[in-house]
């Protein structure tokens, strides 16, 4: 992902490659890897949580508002995303829309 910043968007904090998420089933992962969804049981992760120990703020966001960077290239990113989480099914309406509408 050249020309693509990930960041926590409430605190700034930058995963490392070798950060990690753990899913409700029990599978752990680095969430920016497959774009929030778990590659075990396909759990779509639409918020992410800022990891603490590591140094971020503990919080959760919106998983696609931690992309930064072109605004065309974040777009396709954000676009490709959400048409593999089946953007109708899995996001609440009003946040395909916010996403959608950029
Ligand atoms: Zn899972
Ligand atoms: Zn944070």
């Amino acid at each position: 992902m050249d020309n693509i910043d990930i960041y926590c968007p409430k605190c700034q904090w930058e995963p490392a490659e070798d950060s990690e998420w753990m899913c409700e089933c029990g599978h752990v992962w680095n969430t920016f890897d497959t774009g929030g969804r778990c590659p075990s049981c396909k759990k779509v992760w639409d918020h992410t949580q800022c990891i603490g120990p590591e140094g971020g703020c503990d919080q959760w966001s919106p998983h696609l508002d931690w992309y930064h960077g072109l605004e065309e290239i974040v777009r396709k990113l954000k676009e490709e995303i959400l048409e593999d989480w089946g953007v109708e099914v899995l996001v609440p309406a009003e946040v395909g829309e916010r996403y959608l509408d950029k």
